[in-house]
């Protein structure tokens, strides 16, 4: 095993404890993957507690589903991180995971549309709400496959959510994300009052997305005067 699949397995091992330490999962819920290659995927067992594997419970697949490395039966929800996989070329890691609120929002048949929150708008724009599929079965990944290839994170009906990115820490984020923006949703619910972004600030938004994504990867201009020695 080379170093950086080792570390990969680190981070998964990692993420899945604060998916649990965060309340995002309960019990066995939730699965990760990474996609090390065009035919090989990363991934989390099926039916253990994601807050407390270990790096050698991972076990690796191929683009099929078909187990390649690993004493464990891999997720039962692969097929949903496959099909992500092969329609979206730029993403490399997949969450899966049942966060209470927005898993509340896809319970009571809501998705999660309203640009209530400027942050949200810019890195997620609108989270839909697909169509119920059995968990673990195809169904499930047919119920998403309309809305991988425009939307980074999607709310599954009476089930949970799935977010995925360039990087496992990315599509954690986005994950933390829906749920956090769930629980602002409900706080403006319970207010009774919503007063979302109007079509005009969300463009200024998007304008502002563009300067900040460009400064969040540009490395910072030194000049000659300012460096430390
Ligand atoms: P696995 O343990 O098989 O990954 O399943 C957890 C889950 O959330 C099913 O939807
Ligand atoms: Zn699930």
């Amino acid at each position: 095993m080379n170093t950086t699949e080792l570390d990969l397995r680190h981070e998964i091992v990692r993420l899945g404890r604060m998916l649990h330490d965060r309340f995002l999962v309960s019990a066995t819920d939730g699965n990760l993957s990474y996609r090390l290659d065009d035919d090989r995927i990363l991934a989390t067992p099926t039916g253990m507690s994601k807050g407390m594997m270990s790096a050698e419970d991972l076990v690796i697949v191929d683009s099929r589903g078909a187990i390649v490395e690993g004493e464990r039966n891999v997720s039962s929800e692969i097929g949903m991180h496959l099909l992500i996989y092969r329609l979206r070329p730029d993403v490399r890691a997949v969450v899966h995971a049942h966060p209470p609120t927005a898993t509340g929002f896809a319970a009571a048949g809501m998705a999660l549309d309203q640009p209530l929150v400027s942050e949200v708008v810019i890195n997620l724009g609108a989270i839909p709400l697909a169509l119920y599929g059995t968990p673990g079965t195809p169904e499930l990944a047919a119920s998403i496959e309309p809305l991988v290839p425009v939307h980074d994170a999607i709310l599954l009906a009476n089930h949970g959510a799935v977010t995925y990115g360039r990087d496992l820490l990315n599509a954690f984020m986005k994950m933390e994300t829906v749920e956090h923006f769930a629980r602002i949703a409900l706080t403006a619910h319970l207010l009774g009052r919503q007063c979302p972004l109007t079509a005009e600030q969300i463009s200024r938004l998007a304008e502002a997305r563009d300067r900040y994504l460009a400064s969040a990867t540009e490395k910072p201009q030194i000049t000659e005067g300012e460096r430390i020695e």
